[in-house]
């Protein structure tokens, strides 16, 4: 970075920072920050300003949105007996553009994992079930199928059957390992159609 006067090394290091943005990308950038009109580099300051001062996170689902609720959860046609259960934001998304669900979601914000630290209450799990208060019938949990989302999984539903709501699994045709986000509508459309009650 020492090849640039400061305050270019100093944006080079920003965007660095970014997920899978090595140094040769991130200079690209930089210098297309700097070659952007005054108006484009304004709305560019304005739309990270916005991101991190105006997102938060719905007062229901946990899900990201720029009000107190976010669209889905103040949707009088979606159907709130149905929640499904994703780790982030991105979930919500992929399965949103299968066109097959039509019931609420909750975010949790992450997985189980104490390797990395990662306690239930570091989830929105107190969230989740502080929604079961009798109009909920299912309960569907979409976390990866991997270790860690199955591990979330079993933890949730020894949860929640207690409380007599039914909690199902989305049955994956996507290989082990393979995340949510990246799965194809159709496969989602037949993860949720099979979905396994536990
Ligand atoms: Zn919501």
């Amino acid at each position: 970075m020492s090849d640039y006067i400061y305050p270019v090394a100093r944006l080079i290091e920003s965007f660095r920072r970014l997920p899978g943005v090595g140094s040769k990308s991130a200079a690209r950038m930089a210098f297309g920050v700097l070659e952007m009109s005054e108006a484009d580099a304004e709305e560019f300051r304005a739309a990270i300003k916005g991101v991190k001062e105006d997102v938060h996170r719905c007062s229901v689902c946990c899900d990201l949105c720029d009000g107190d609720k976010c669209a889905i959860c103040s949707d009088p046609e979606r159907d709130g007996g149905m929640i499904c259960v994703v780790e982030d934001p991105r979930a919500v998304s992929a399965l949103e553009r299968s066109h097959e669900y039509n019931g609420t979601y909750h975010v949790l914000g992450g997985v189980i994992s104490p390797m990395n630290g990662i306690t239930p209450d570091k989830l929105n799990v107190k969230e989740l079930i502080a929604r079961l208060n009798g109009d909920v019938r299912e309960v569907i949990i979409a976390t990866n199928p991997n270790i860690e989302g199955e591990t979330t999984a079993v933890y949730l539903s020894k949860l929640i059957r207690p409380l007599g709501v039914k909690v199902t699994r989305l049955a994956y045709g996507v290989p082990v390992g393979a995340d949510l986000e990246f799965a194809d509508s159709e496969t989602l459309a037949r993860a949720l159609e099979g979905r396994r009650e536990f």
